[in-house]
């Protein structure tokens, strides 16, 4: 379960970004995060992930308050996280097998493990066929594919996708919201920030709608109204 307990955040310039949010999320959701450019969604996103401190209120994973873990259990607590962003943020010079097989690697799995797991994975997002091909041989839509094994593959908890088709042409964009379906039917929380109305309404899942810091609209199967 993620709680969200009034947050409300300011930038050190004073700009308000988050009012009051109250929020939980539970296990296995589907949870879209709607609104305008500056409503902050990537705000809120960023105080779960604890790249940002909230100024007043708490986060809440599995009943722990994130924001006050030593910087050691942080490390571990990220690792329930998995993070896929707009502009992929692969690693240039991997292919897409080595792209996957690095985030193991960086959480310290076994050869074994790696050489098992990153051709189910890549099976999963539909690559096989593109496990030797470095990131610009691939489409947008294929990168992100790579992305998101990446962020699956340590078996988060959760999978926080800021924007994941921004980038993208509507049938890459089909094709990453299918995975992204695929995932969480597989038992992963997913987080989804966008501004795809088309996206959103396909779901026919919970839509969060965020309007100047403040969530002003929270619907079990909702649509994206602004
Ligand atoms: P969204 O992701 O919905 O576009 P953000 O969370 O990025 O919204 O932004 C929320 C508000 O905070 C906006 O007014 C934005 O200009 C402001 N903001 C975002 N990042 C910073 C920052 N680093 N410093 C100051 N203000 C920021």
């Amino acid at each position: 379960m993620i709680y969200f307990d009034n947050v409300t955040k300011e930038y050190r310039d004073g700009t308000p970004a988050l009012e009051e949010v109250t929020l939980s999320i539970a296990p296995k959701e589907f949870v879209s995060i709607v609104g305008q450019s500056g409503a902050g969604k990537t705000t809120l996103v960023k105080t779960l992930l604890a790249e940002l401190r909230p100024s007043s209120g708490s986060v809440f994973f599995e009943s722990v308050d994130i924001h006050t873990l030593p910087s050691t259990s942080l490390h571990h607590y990220r690792r329930k996280l998995g993070t896929v962003f707009q502009d992929f943020r692969l690693i240039p010079n991997k292919t897409a097998y080595e792209n996957i097989a690095f985030a193991m690697e960086a959480a310290g799995r076994p050869d074994d493990e790696i050489e098992s797991d990153v051709p189910y994975i890549l099976d999963l997002v539909d690559l096989s066929d593109k496990a030797e091909h470095f990131p610009w041989q691939m489409s947008g839509g294929e990168q992100q594919r790579v992305a998101i094994g990446r962020a699956i593959v340590n078996q988060p908890d959760v999978i926080i996708a800021d924007e994941p088709t921004g980038n993208l042409d509507p049938v890459n964009t089909f094709e990453i919201m299918e995975i992204l379906k695929k995932i969480n039917e597989l038992g992963t929380t997913i987080i989804l920030t966008t501004h795809n109305k088309g996206v959103v309404d396909a779901m026919k899942k919970r839509v969060i709608t965020m309007e100047k810091g403040r969530i002003v609209r929270d619907d079990p199967n909702g649509h994206y109204i602004l």
